[in-house]
């Protein structure tokens, strides 16, 4: 087995699911924690405030700054970043560590520059790009999902524009065309077997 064989055959794999904003990683991940419940979807900690709906220790835990700072001082994220130049995300290394020694596969829905930080800490991880039909569709549903302000996306948008050409880095590349087709694509790339038509 490879680095670039497309379909990882150990079910305990470290899957990482990265690609630029407002892509859909967000849509996808939640249809993979709604229909796929055999992979565990990693609860990253985040200094940003709650979105309305988000729940805490379900979409993410919401940490104040002094709480991320003791969480990385004591080792525990597997990585973190300042994403869109303003909030910093993490992953929390135990419960990652404590599901792949169980056996049961763990996908990270992370940022690129998180994203080369698991390649640079963990030989055995799957990178997965997710990707946009197109820069038209990509920009559509940004604006459309109105959750930023314009000068947010704006940011978002500029920061996009650079991640778009990080692909070649990646094992493998799924287009977000239709969120069910790319999750179905996500999990059989995961070496799961789809439970849901
Ligand atoms: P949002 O604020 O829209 O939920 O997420 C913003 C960005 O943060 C997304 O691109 C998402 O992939 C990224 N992100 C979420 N959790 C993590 C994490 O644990 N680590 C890193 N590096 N990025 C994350």
């Amino acid at each position: 087995i490879t680095a670039s064989t497309p379909t990882p055959s150990h079910p305990a794999r470290l899957t990482v699911l990265a690609g630029p904003t407002a892509v859909g990683k967000g849509t996808v991940s939640a249809d993979v924690r709604a229909r796929y419940p055999q992979v565990w979807l990693s609860v990253s900690a985040t200094t940003r405030a709650p979105r309305p709906g988000e729940v805490d220790g379900v979409h993410y835990l919401f940490v104040s700054d002094a709480e991320f700072d003791d969480m990385v001082a004591h080792g525990d994220m597997l990585e973190w970043a300042v994403v869109h130049g303003r909030n910093r995300y993490g992953t929390p290394r135990g419960p990652v560590e404590q599901r792949l020694a169980a056996g049961v596969p763990v996908l990270l829905e992370i940022d690129l520059q998180g994203a080369r930080q698991v390649r640079d800490a963990t030989t055995d991880a799957f990178f997965v790009f997710l990707a946009p039909p197109s820069w038209d569709e990509m920009v559509r549903r940004l604006v459309g999902r109105g959750t930023e302000t314009p000068e947010e996306q704006e940011r978002r948008l500029s920061t996009a524009r650079v991640e778009l050409a990080a692909e070649s880095e990646f094992d493998r590349t799924i287009v977000n065309d239709e969120v069910h087709r790319a999750t179905d694509e996500l999990v059989a790339v995961m070496g799961l077997t789809p439970v849901t038509a």
